[in-house]
C-alpha cells in the first residue's frame, strides 16, 4: 500500500490523480490533502477519500472547510503552515506535488526534507529551485518522478538505460494554438484565443504557456535539472498531434520514444505506480485510426519564450527565479487584458536585461529575485 498526500487536490492534476487512485483502491490510500480556495470541492474529496489531515492555502475559507468537515476524523488546516503539514505528514511515503506556480516550490522543498517521494507536477520547484532540489533529495535519498507527461516519456526511455549511452533528449510540443499563425495575426492575440487550447485541457495559467512555447521553455529547464543533461543536448520538435510525448537519441543513433493518447491520467498513473506499470488503459492508442503523426521545427522568431527559457537556463542561479516570476507576472497581465499576447516575451526578456545574477543562490536568494522582479514589473505596467 503507498500512502500519498495531494499538494494542489482541488486543481487539473489534483483531480485526475484522485480518478487513478480510486481506480486502485487495494494499492493507495490518501493521507493528506492541501487545496488553494476551492474548499467546497476539497470538502468533498475529504469526505470521500477520509484523509488523516487536510490544509486549504486561503485562510478565509478555513472556517467553512472545518464545519463542513466537522464530526469527521479530520484535521483540518489553513495556510503556508497547513499545506507543510501536508507535505511533510509522517504516515505518507509518496507526495503528489501539484500546486500550480512557484508557490508550489516550498512545499516540495518541504517534503524532500522529511524524506519523501516525490511525484513531481510543480514545473517550479526545478525550474526554479532545480539545483536545491536536486542536492536535498540526493541527501534524504529522497525519487523524483516526473509526473510532466514530456518527462515521464524520457524517465520511461531511459529506464535500464546508461546515462554515457544518451546522445540527446527531444521535447516533443504540440505548438500550442497560434502555432502557423503569422507574427501580425499573433500580435492581436486576445486570451479567450489562447484559452482554446487544441489538445491538453489544463489551468489558464498553463494554457498561456503553451501557447507562447514557455511551458516548452521551462520544460526543457526541467529536462536539465532531471536528467542531468547539458541545454545543448535537449531539443524541442512540434508535434501537434501530441502522441510522442517525447524521445531520447542514444550514441548509436537509436531513438527510444513513447506513445499514448494525449492524457494526463498516464504519466499520474505511472508516476504513482512506479518503478512498476499499473493496469488500467484510459484511452488506447489507436494507430491506424491516427493514420500519420507530423513533426516541425518551432518557429521561434513568433515565438521567443523558448529561447528567452534557454537563456536563463545557461545563466542559471537567480536568473532562473527571474524568467519565471517575469512570466507568472506577464500572463497575469495578458490574461487580465492589461497587455499584449507579444508584451509577455518583452516583459521577461526586459526582467533578465534588469537582474544580475547571483550564480549559487540560496532559497533567500531566489525568493528575494521572484519578489524584486514583480515589483519591477509592477511599476513598470502602472506607468503604461
Ligand atoms: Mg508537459
Amino acid at each position: 500500500m503507498k500512502n500519498i498526500s495531494i499538494l494542489g487536490s482541488t486543481g487539473f492534476i489534483g483531480r485526475q490523480a484522485l480518478e487513478v487512485i480510486e481506480a486502485f483502491p487495494e494499492r493507495f490510500s490518501v493521507k493528506a490533502l492541501a487545496g488553494g480556495k476551492n474548499w467546497q470541492l476539497l470538502a468533498g474529496q475529504a469526505k470521500l477519500y477520509k484523509p488523516e489531515v487536510v490544509a486549504i492555502s486561503e485562510e478565509r475559507h478555513f472556517q467553512d472547510l472545518k464545519k463542513a468537515l466537522s464530526g469527521l476524523r479530520i484535521k483540518v488546516l489553513f495556510g503556508d503552515e497547513g499545506i507543510k503539514e501536508v507535505a511533510s505528514f509522517p504516515s505518507s511515503n509518496l507526495v503528489l506535488a501539484s500546486i500550480v506556480g512557484v508557490a508550489g516550490m516550498l512545499p516540495v522543498i518541504e517534503a524532500l526534507k522529511s524524506g519523501k517521494d516525490i511525484a513531481l507536477a510543480n514545473k517550479e520547484a526545478l525550474v526554479v529551485g532545480g539545483k536545491l532540489v536536486n542536492a536535498l533529495a540526493e541527501k534524504n535519498k529522497s525519487k523524483i518522478i516526473p509526473v510532466d507527461s514530456e518527462h515521464s516519456a524520457i524517465f520511461q526511455c531511459l529506464k535500464g538505460e546508461k546515462k554515457e549511452d544518451v546522445r540527446r533528449i527531444i521535447l516533443t510540443s504540440s505548438g500550442g494554438p497560434f502555432r502557423d499563425w503569422d507574427s501580425k495575426k499573433i500580435k492581436k492575440v486576445k486570451a479567450e484565443d489562447a484559452l482554446n487550447h487544441p489538445t491538453w485541457k489544463m489551468g489558464n495559467k498553463i494554457t498561456i504557456d503553451s501557447a507562447t512555447l514557455m511551458n516548452k521553455g521551462f520544460e526543457v529547464i526541467e529536462a536539465h535539472w532531471l536528467f542531468g543533461l547539458d541545454y545543448s543536448r535537449i531539443d524541442v520538435v512540434i508535434h501537434p498531434q501530441s502522441i510522442i510525448h517525447s524521445l531520447v537519441e542514444f550514441t548509436d543513433g537509436s531513438c527510444l520514444a513513447q506513445l499514448s493518447p494525449p492524457d494526463m491520467r498516464l504519466p499520474i498513473q505511472y508516476a504513482l505506480g512506479f518503478p512498476g506499470r499499473l493496469p488500467k488503459i484510459w484511452k488506447a492508442l489507436d494507430l491506424v485510426k491516427l493514420g500519420s503523426l507530423t513533426f516541425e521545427e518551432p518557429r521561434r522568431e513568433n515565438f521567443p519564450c523558448l529561447d528567452l527559457a534557454y537563456r536563463a537556463g545557461k545563466t542559471g542561479g537567480t536568473a532562473l527565479a527571474v524568467v519565471n516570476a517575469a512570466n507568472e507576472a506577464a500572463v497575469d497581465l495578458f490574461l487580465k487584458g492589461k497587455i499584449k499576447f507579444t508584451g509577455i516575451a518583452e516583459i521577461i526578456e526586459k526582467s533578465l536585461e534588469a537582474h544580475n545574477t547571483v550564480k549559487n543562490p540560496d532559497i533567500e536568494d531566489l525568493i528575494e529575485a521572484d519578489r524584486q522582479t514583480r515589483n519591477r514589473i509592477k511599476k513598470g505596467s502602472k506607468i503604461k
